[in-house]
């Protein structure tokens, strides 16, 4: 048995005085600091604030086969540094494609003595895989991702409706969600490109019609066939209406946003620069300010990183070339001091950002009664962190393979002290090495 205290331990839904009782990974108890059981270990971390540890249902760690964008062992300790003690990993660009229960064995092998947090998986719905499904929903995954468009990447198709329709049934009778990129363009013209550097033509040529689109079809969909579906990246926030309409008539869909959407705007990207490529693009400010709003009202249900990163060269920086550089933007370590950034700046409380990092994520993959919270019962998995200290993003601190981040150089508030996974100190700032001897995760 240890505990662990703080005069802000975030709990029963708002900062207090407590002390935090655990057990072999287990929370066992909330209690004052006075009734902290005899001869029980026991850290007292002062003013810094005791968080759930985040939740981030939305990462590409692309091993196998393209283990030079992003693997398992950087990934996660990439995650473990930004306070995050859960990762889903999507379905593509690894090689193979998790799409097959085949494919989730050999992905499940790669995790041995890399697992610095835990870890689950997202498994893919493309043409001609329904038959695949069940044998995944056996393996414990309950959360498939599809996209509406190109992926980017040949080995993971795009879902038409016909594919959609042979799924859908079979996710809904298992229970299971449908994820999916929502992007659909209906028009068949290919764009005139003038300028390969110019974020404007590239932000045109994605247009908010094809989110709105793709959105509306899926709800078509979901009432169909009774699926649960969770619009991933939401980029548009003119789709704000339309699920929230679905969701007022109890169609079952959810929908999350990412940092990149929220921090940055189309109005200060500069014109050549593709590592602020992904896809759907970043928009307005004005945009940005109505995500925001759709966070509060909870039509958008939570914030993810989709940390989607590359090899440098990918970016096709020297060229100014965004057209050909792959989209994806990195910021795994990053998203919990980026939004609180912005949240503190703003004057929301702490409340929202475990509502939005922590608490919502864990719903979408069914661990909301182990992760997330901080509660009895739950697993013991906590950032902690002060929320006053100052820091500027620094190339030399990234930890996920790349090096290279749209926030460097970024001055944010929120400095994470230390990262504890299922009661194990994972990850400790000020120590000379910073993690534990070897990875404590576990696969999900
Ligand atoms: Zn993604």
């Amino acid at each position: 048995m240890k505990a662990i205290s703080s005069r802000h331990v975030f709990t029963q839904g708002k900062l207090q005085e407590a002390a935090i009782v655990y057990n072999k990974g287990i929370i066992t108890d909330i209690v004052s600091a006075k009734d902290i059981p005899k001869n029980c270990p026991h850290r007292d971390y002062g003013d810094l604030v005791i968080m759930p540890g985040l939740v981030d249902t939305h990462v590409h760690i692309n091993e196998p086969g393209r283990t030079d964008w992003e693997g398992f062992n950087t990934a996660t300790k990439a995650a473990a540094a930004g306070g995050v003690t859960t990762v889903i990993d999507m379905p593509l660009n690894c090689i193979p494609v998790t799409t097959t229960l085949d494919a989730v064995n050999v992905k499940k092998a790669c995790l041995k003595n890399q697992m610095w947090v835990d870890i689950g998986f997202h498994g893919g719905v493309i043409p001609h895989n329904e038959h695949q499904l069940k044998g995944m929903m056996k393996a414990g995954i309950n959360t498939f991702k599809a996209f509406m468009i190109d992926s980017g990447v040949d080995e993971f198709p795009e879902s038409d409706t016909n594919t959609l329709d042979k799924a859908m049934p079979i996710l809904a009778k298992g229970g299971a969600t449908l994820l999916v990129h929502a992007e659909l363009d209906n028009s068949c013209q290919q764009p005139l490109i003038h300028d390969k550097a110019s974020y404007d033509e590239f932000l045109n040529s994605r247009p908010h019609k094809w989110e709105l689109d793709a959105i509306a079809l899926i709800i078509r969909l979901a009432q169909k066939h009774d699926c649960k579906v969770h619009i991933v990246h939401l980029s548009s926030a003119k789709a704000l209406n339309l699920i929230k309409e679905a969701q007022d008539k109890g169609i079952k869909i959810s929908a999350e946003t990412c940092p990149h959407y929220l921090i940055l705007n189309s109005e200060s990207i500069p014109n050549g620069d593709g590592r602020f490529k992904c896809c759907p693009p970043i928009r307005n400010h004005r945009n940005q300010m109505a995500l925001w709003q759709g966070l509060e009202q909870g039509i958008i249900d939570f914030i993810v990183s989709d940390h989607s990163p590359c090899t440098p060269a990918l970016k096709r920086l020297e060229e100014q070339n965004l057209w050909d550089a792959w989209g994806g933007i990195s910021s795994l370590q990053f998203g919990l001091s980026l939004i609180w950034n912005y949240l503190k700046i703003n004057n929301y409380s702490i409340e929202y950002l475990v509502k939005w990092m922590c608490e919502n994520p864990a719903k979408l993959v069914g661990l909301e009664n182990q992760k997330g919270q901080i509660k009895k019962g739950f697993q013991a998995d906590f950032v902690i962190w002060n929320p006053n200290k100052e820091h500027t993003i620094d190339k030399k601190e990234i930890l996920f393979k790349n090096k290279m981040s749209v926030y460097e150089q970024h001055k944010v508030f929120g400095v994470i002290e230390q990262t504890i996974l299922a009661g194990v100190v994972i990850y400790d700032k000020n120590k000379e090495n910073n993690f534990t001897h070897k990875p404590n995760g576990k696969y999900l």
